[in-house]
């Protein structure tokens, strides 16, 4: 698939060491990963490398400027063996957008794809079989040039790794709880909050800190103008349900916009029972909570899938949610995300691209 890939195998595999029934998520890396260089205006060749440090240069543009982009997806195993990567299309259109916001020239679809593939070919053994498990895909483009000059950078590396990982919010936890950010705020009108990029996340540390040693889980981002309209929540999007309506905010070029997002979009209308995309006051959450009209609060990213909200603070006040239990809808579309992610249902909207791993492969896992 990329005919000019260069491979560099490990000698040795860590995949013996890992521990399938305590992941974490992300802080251990399968064998492999994909590396690709710009430079002379255009992308070198890829190659497959034993995953591990890159050198970096102390005047590397990115550690000053932060000339970065990210994105993240899952492959999943299903029992049939077949390894399925969900909605990587998105994925890709997504970093195109990012790169463009921040003057990285973005890779082509094939070495996209092809990187991804490469992958779990070499490294399907990581793959974890669990509900609720997967393998987490982490492209990641940066400058790598030296140079302290305030500029785009005319040197890039594209890497992609992988790791196995449990669904990022324990599934045994209790629903959980955010707090209304009233001072701080990740993202403007006109600045990057719709780009995957690593200085959003720069951006939502500080907030963060504070609101988990008050024991928040996250923090739920008002608009960067008013303070005054529900944004997201920094690694996923936030929707609720209101007399009976699913409602999530409006794309409006300050919100990251999640393909998990989409997901729970398309099944509601698959569903018969369309999202309303608007702006939604915070006002307009609090006072639903408080009349007993909110049946339920959830957040729609890759790293959770969908988590139930279990309660909101704001101005003091702390309102719970259906008596901090997952809801019905919650429930339902958390299982038929994850059920055509594992190959279970029939996958309608042709949302995995399917990669083959070789005879055996779905017997792998439990023979480890
Ligand atoms: C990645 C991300 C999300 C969730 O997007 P998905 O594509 O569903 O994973 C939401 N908000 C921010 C800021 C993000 O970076």
């Amino acid at each position: 698939m990329l005919p000019d890939l260069s491979v560099t195998p490990i000698s040795h595999s860590r995949l013996a060491d890992v521990d399938f029934d305590n992941l974490g998520f992300g802080n251990v890396f399968s064998d492999h990963m994909f590396s690709l260089k710009y430079e002379h205006g255009r992308w070198q060749r890829p190659e497959v490398l034993p995953y591990g440090p890159v050198a970096v240069d102390p005047a590397n543009a990115t550690l000053h400027y932060g000339q970065a982009v990210f994105e993240g997806l899952k492959a999943f195993m299903g029992d049939d063996g077949t390894v399925r990567i969900f909605r990587p299309d998105m994925n890709y259109k997504r970093l195109r957008d990012s790169c463009e916001r921040l003057c990285i020239p973005a890779p082509d679809e094939a070495h996209f794809y092809g990187a991804m593939e490469s992958l779990i070919q070499l490294d399907h053994g990581w793959i974890p079989r669990k509900r609720g498990q997967a393998l987490y895909i982490r492209p990641l483009i940066f400058s790598d040039e030296s140079h302290l000059e305030v500029r785009p950078s005319q040197a890039f590396r594209f890497l992609v790794m992988t790791a196995p990982v449990r669904t990022y919010f324990d599934e045994d936890t209790a629903a959980i709880d955010l707090k209304v950010e009233e001072e701080f705020t990740r993202s403007a009108p006109g600045g990057m909050g719709a780009a995957k990029t690593s200085g959003n996340y720069a951006a939502s540390l500080f907030p963060g800190e504070e609101g988990r040693k008050q024991g928040f889980a996250q923090v739920l981002w008002l608009d960067g103008l008013e303070h005054r309209y529900v944004e997201e929540v920094g690694a996923m999007n936030i929707f609720f349900r209101i007399d009976g309506k699913v409602l999530t905010p409006s794309l409006v070029g300050t919100i990251l916009p999640g393909v998990t997002r989409d997901s729970v979009i398309r099944l509601m209308e698959d569903a018969g029972d369309p999202v309303e995309e608007r702006r939604i006051e915070i006002d307009e959450v609090m006072t639903a909570i408080r009349e007993g009209r909110m049946q339920e609060c959830f957040g729609a990213g890759t790293a959770v899938t969908i988590a139930p909200v279990g309660g909101i603070s704001y101005h003091g006040e702390h309102l719970t949610i259906n008596n901090k239990e997952a809801g019905e809808v919650t429930r339902r579309l958390f299982d038929e995300v994850t059920d055509i992610q594992l190959g279970e249902v029939t996958d309608r909207h042709a949302w995995n691209r399917l990669v083959s791993v070789g005879a055996g492969a779905g017997s792998k896992r439990a023979a480890l």
